[in-house]
């Protein structure tokens, strides 16, 4: 299909970018970063510290209360939000899937939106990129389980070939099986189509293990911006620090087992 062989996905800049909402603390406080042009990144910062925040400022969910943000150095604030939002593929954690439609007109919803015709075929193409069976097409989600669902919900984000791809808490309702196998397959798109991929999580591991790049942030600021070798040796500082050590001082434990053993 013509995803298959394409440019690289865009860069994202934050410029100077906050947000304070009515009545609350700034959820964002000055996040200046740019995400190179095909790179993965991973979100990670513990709940509240603005990760959902910053990421929908990207595709327009939420508007800075100052600064912007550029995607391929245009202001995204300037382009109408519907546009925008078709080159932005969105995934969150509870997959948004509209029970009463299948799956093919779930993943279909994005192409009528754009228009396109020939939408059965578009969505088997889809189905084979997510690794489904093109006979779940006639499914309803709740003949899903929660990680096929969330395949169809990645199908639905790619369906308009959109460069850039977003990420809220994928796999955070997966049991730890479904979401290595679904981190990987994720992984493997984004090298495959040559997407520019932002994920956040709260899980430094999957952060370390998918990410080319990890950013932490902390009371909405970005408070470490490192490879996860980087992070790994220590170079993240302190708060980045104390993340990592959480799934090291797992690994350590699990060693110490199999040694026993
Ligand atoms: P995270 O995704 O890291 O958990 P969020 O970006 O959701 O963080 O939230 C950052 C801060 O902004 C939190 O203090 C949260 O309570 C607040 N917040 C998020 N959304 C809203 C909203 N719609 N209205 C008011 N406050 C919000
Ligand atoms: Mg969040």
């Amino acid at each position: 299909m013509p995803q298959e062989s394409r440019n690289t996905g865009p860069s994202v800049s934050f410029e100077a970018v906050s947000k304070r909402y009515a009545g609350g603390a700034n959820a964002v406080d000055t996040v200046s970063v740019t995400i190179a042009a095909g790179s993965f990144v991973a979100l990670v910062g513990s709940s509240g510290s603005g990760k959902s925040t910053l990421l929908k400022m990207i595709n327009r969910l939420v508007e800075p209360s100052s600064g912007r943000v550029l995607v391929n150095n245009a202001p995204v604030g300037e382009e109408d939000a519907h546009l925008l939002r078709r080159r932005i593929g969105y995934i969150f954690q509870n997959v948004g899937l509209f029970p009463h439609l299948t799956v093919a007109e779930n993943i279909a919803i994005g192409l009528r939106l754009s228009g396109s015709k020939d939408n059965a075929a578009r969505v088997g193409d889809l189905l084979d990129l997510v690794d489904l069976p093109r006979d779940f097409a006639s499914r309803t989600p709740d003949a899903l389980s929660g990680g096929q669902r969330q395949r169809v919900g990645v199908a639905r984000a790619l369906a308009t070939e959109p460069g850039l791809l977003i990420m809220d808490e994928p796999f955070g309702a997966l049991d730890p099986v479904t979401r290595d196998q679904l981190g990987a397959s994720i992984r493997g798109l984004h090298d495959r189509l040559g997407l520019t991929t932002i994920m956040v999580t709260h899980d430094m591991a999957e952060a370390l293990l998918l990410a080319d790049r990890v950013l932490v942030m902390d009371a909405g600021r970005i408070v470490a911006d490192c490879t996860p070798r980087a992070l790994i040796a220590g170079e993240g500082g302190a708060q980045a620090d104390a993340l990592v050590a959480v799934p090291r001082e797992q690994a350590r434990r699990l060693r110490a087992l199999e040694g026993e053993a």
